[in-house]
């Protein structure tokens, strides 16, 4: 268990006039890889028949260049990368999932969880769908595809579907007819942008993906839209989910999403970096000698923590930037120290130093142990821990991997007991409110659930509970 919280998903599409779709789509979800890693999958259109190539791996690893040179030559494609917070990460789980109908055939690629899976999975059953994944893409699938053949009409169909979801999806959808459609849920939890160059249309779950492969980013996809797009050009938008309010994951801000990202209007760096300064204008003053951040997360709001107090930002470690997927976890007498194969204290500037160390949250605790004990191991005086994200307390249905309310670290200790495990001096974490200010330039409404324990959509005790042990699980839907 790492002492991160996972997000589920990447989703991208494309629909241009050359055909370099699949190459686009890898460059794509290259830089999107951030989102998941457990799988990749590219799904090309030609001539009405859907290709798909999908294993479980870094996009890198999937994608050799001669398997990408392999797949068809294609004008449309879609593409996803996978972490696995429901269904069991097995290769039939990867996306993009195609499924065959009577009448034609849809490639689907989602980023999120619905929470009314297993109801909607059951009345597919009762109509004779069957299922071969345990992922809740599928049921998704399955659903559009019924409403497509009962509606005699793709659009309309889809339209049908996506009013029956509950819960957060982003999707992007492939159609043997050579639609691209994205929708996006109508509370807006996960991401989605639309780009454009003089070739067509690119949509990404963010818009570093677009800077990559050279489309400008137009506008998000708005919470409960629709979007058609056919040969290059938008064809028809419409908002096919009403909602009151919106509830964007105010986590892609803190954690998921890259730096360089903008979304809903606001500036993926410039929110961790205005969460720093909020954490020196709100939190006790400490007389330190530097800001330190803990790489990578902890980075960008380290640089708005020295800004806002006016104390010099220091590295206070190096990383390794090589170790990836192949670190290898040591025996038992080295794993007190695996943190420093990642992640080495500088010696040079923490000894006999007073740090303020900002780092984004913290989730079980485990990590943040190691890694305050092999700062003081290098001779660091002082550490007081500065957290740019609330303590979390409840668990998310909404896809990410935010664990059991029983092992959330604050669920179960006071902030001094948390302090007094991790090792440091001081230990303090930004307010809700002012992590939400520090947001500000989004346009839209923030999910802040797993910090408060109060969700947008209701969700009672015992669907709580089965979602629970869906997750991670691989316990069938
Ligand atoms: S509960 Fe937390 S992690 Fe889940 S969507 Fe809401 S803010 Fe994001």
């Amino acid at each position: 268990m790492t002492d991160k919280v996972n997000e589920e998903c990447a989703v991208a599409g494309v629909s241009i006039g050359v055909e370099e779709s699949a190459g686009l789509i890898y460059n794509a979800l290259l830089a999107l890889q951030h989102r998941g890693q457990e799988g990749a999958g590219i799904a090309v259109l030609r001539e009405n028949r859907i290709t798909v190539v999908k294993k479980r791996g870094l996009v890198s690893e999937v994608f050799a260049k001669e398997v990408l040179e392999s797949m068809p030559k294609s004008k449309l494609a879609i593409g996803h990368t996978r972490y696995s917070t429901t269904g069991s990460n097995t290769v039939e789980n990867v996306q993009p999932f195609v499924s065959h109908y009577l009448t034609g055939r849809i490639a689907i690629a989602h980023n999120g969880n619905i929470i009314n899976a297993k109801q909607l999975k059951e009345q597919l059953r009762e109509l004779g769908v069957d299922f071969n994944a345990t992922s809740d893409t599928e049921v998704i699938s399955s659903l559009i595809a019924y409403h497509i053949v009962r509606l005699n009409d793709e659009v309309a169909g889809i339209r049908e579907a996506v009013k029956l979801i509950e819960g957060a999806f982003t999707l992007i959808l492939m159609t043997g007819r050579g639609k691209l459609v994205l929708v996006r849920d109508g509370y807006g939890f996960r991401p989605l942008c639309i780009g454009r160059n003089s070739y067509g249309i690119m949509a990404a779950s963010e818009s570093v993906a677009l800077d990559c492969c050279g489309f400008q980013f137009e506008r998000d996809v708005e919470p409960g839209e629709m979007v058609v797009i056919e040969k290059g050009e938008i064809t028809s938008s419409e908002r096919v989910i009403e909602t009151k309010k919106t509830g964007v994951c105010i986590f892609e801000y803190v954690y998921f999403a890259r730096s360089d990202s903008i979304i809903d209007g606001q500036s993926v760096y410039k929110a961790r970096f205005n969460m720093g300064v909020q954490m020196a204008k709100e939190l006790p003053h400490i007389d330190a000698d530097f800001v330190a951040g803990v790489p990578d997360s902890g980075l960008d709001c380290a640089a708005g923590y020295a800004y806002g107090s006016g104390l010099p930002l220091v590295s206070a470690f190096v990383k390794n930037r090589y170790v990836g997927r192949s670190f290898i976890y040591p025996s038992q007498l080295e794993r007190e120290h695996a943190v420093s194969i990642k992640l080495n204290p500088l010696k040079a500037n923490v000894e006999g130093k007073r740090i303020i160390l900002a780092e984004d949250s913290i989730v079980r605790g485990t990590t943040c142990a190691k890694t305050v004990k092999a700062l003081k191991a290098a001779g660091a005086k002082e550490v007081h821990m500065r957290i740019s994200s609330p303590p979390f307390r409840h668990s998310c249905y909404f896809g990410t991997d935010v664990d059991k309310p029983e092992n959330l670290i604050a669920n179960q200790h006071s902030i001094q007991e948390i302090a007094d495990q991790i090792g440091v001096d001081s230990l303090a974490y930004i307010s809700i409110e002012g992590m939400k200010k520090a947001c500000s330039d989004s346009r839209l409404d923030f999910c802040t659930g797993c910090f408060t324990g109060s969700y947008n959509i209701d969700i009672d005790e015992y669907d709580k509970a089965i979602l629970e042990e869906e997750k991670c699980s691989g316990i069938e839907k």
